[in-house]
């Protein structure tokens, strides 16, 4: 009999009924160290008092109204993120998902204003941009993705993940946008080098195609930079955020030049939840905490503190772990046993870590999390890097 729950999921034997910082507690009471933080979402760790106080403060005002009427939190939120990056204008979606959905409109409606017939979009291998059917669409390389749900939305190319040559001959006049993570989560923590960056961007400048980021990951402080595009000084047209933005609440949002926006006009594109005061309440104490150059500079320390512990992890356990990828607190280990077996051998340890593509267990635990905790964490990983090597060093001797 099919569960309750659409069984879309292979989730783990676990259930959390309460969360402090960065670590979560079941039902009995045993605590869990939280290194996946809901996936890069819960960016002040769990239940912040900050975060817990602009909810039911705005809980008790008001929670929603729709977007048919001026939503004082909503222009906060927005100008806030005008005022602090690339951006003129913001769109505000629950997910990441509705952010994938409206940057590619936004892209092809752009052009069709302009009276160009330019509709196509160039993604690459290992990207991951929602579950939506243009998101689905993107991907078309992603088979456990896109399998059985064809048609798939036309006019998309997906390339080698940072191959200039390649996506320089894949150009053509119908080309509308390049979109890309500029550090990708799901396909493995790769960071797209600077000099690509900046190639991306020349080659966009040279022919007016769109330049698209999807920091639904990789955003909202999460690599020491309230954007991770701002580490190579290049900026895109259009960007997509989500996640850490509502620090647990489901928020998400289009960011874009007044250029890239300029055929999205009244009537064009809506959401109902969108943007909503309850939302954007929490959204603006989110950004009014990380973007704060204390905070961004703690972020930055800690990534240096915990890169370093990986990399001596990394060292004594060879045949477990390859290497160290990431930026920021945005981590990967790349692992020569099947990351699967490191996330089980971590829960073990009452430790929490997401697999990723490309065999990478993924670490993106809360920003504000404690060196104390980050080491425990280490303490933990290398405790079941252990377990693994005495079960296959058991399994020879068989
Ligand atoms: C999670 C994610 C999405 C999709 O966001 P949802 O909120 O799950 O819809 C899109 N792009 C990237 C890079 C993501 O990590």
């Amino acid at each position: 009999m099919i569960p309750s729950v659409l069984p879309t999921y292979n989730r783990a034997p676990l259930a959390f009924t309460r969360g402090s910082g960065s670590w979560l507690e079941t039902e009995d009471g045993s605590r869990y160290l939280d290194m996946g933080a809901g996936i890069a979402v819960n960016v002040l760790g769990h239940a912040a008092p900050e975060l817990v106080e602009a909810l039911t403060d705005q809980a008790q005002k008001l929670w929603h109204v729709s977007n048919l009427y001026q939503i004082p939190l909503q222009q906060k939120l927005a100008d806030m993120l005008v005022e602090n990056t690339f951006a003129d204008t913001v769109f505000f979606t629950n997910s990441g998902t509705e952010a994938a959905e409206l940057a590619i409109k936004m892209a092809r409606k752009y052009w069709y204003s302009k009276g160009v017939d330019r509709t196509e979009i160039i993604t690459f291998d290992g990207a991951f941009h929602g579950r939506s059917t243009g998101a689905i669409s993107a991907v078309p390389h992603a088979e456990k993705m896109v399998k059985g749900f064809g048609p798939l939305l036309p006019g998309f190319h997906q390339i080698a993940w940072g191959d200039m040559d390649l996506l320089k001959s894949t150009i053509t006049d119908k080309t509308a946008a390049i979109w890309i993570e500029p550090v990708q989560g799901e396909g493995g923590i790769r960071p797209l080098p600077e000099a690509e960056m900046k190639a991306l961007r020349a080659l966009c400048d040279e022919t007016g195609i769109l330049l698209i980021f999807d920091e639904v990951q990789c955003g909202v402080a999460r690599t020491g930079k309230l954007f991770a595009h701002e580490w190579s000084g290049v900026t895109p047209d259009i960007m997509m955020m989500a996640k850490g933005i509502g620090g647990g609440f489901p928020l998400g949002g289009v960011l874009a030049t007044e250029e890239a926006a300029s055929g999205m006009v009244a009537g064009t594109h809506g959401s109902t939840y969108g943007g909503n005061p309850l939302g954007c309440a929490i959204g603006a104490k989110v950004i009014e905490i990380v973007n704060d150059p204390a905070f961004l500079d703690a972020v930055n320390a800690k990534a240096g503190f915990m890169r370093q512990k990986l990399e001596g992890l990394v060292a004594t356990h060879p045949e477990v772990f390859e290497e160290v990828r990431g930026m920021g607190l945005m981590l990967g280990l790349k692992c020569k046993v099947p990351c699967g077996d490191v996330v089980q051998a971590a829960y073990a340890q009452h430790l929490l870590t997401v697999p990723a593509a490309d065999n990478v267990l993924r670490l993106l635990p809360a920003l504000n999390i404690s060196e104390e905790d980050l080491a425990e964490a280490v303490t933990r990983l290398d405790k079941a890097a252990q377990s693994l090597e005495v079960q296959s060093l058991e399994a020879k001797t068989n």
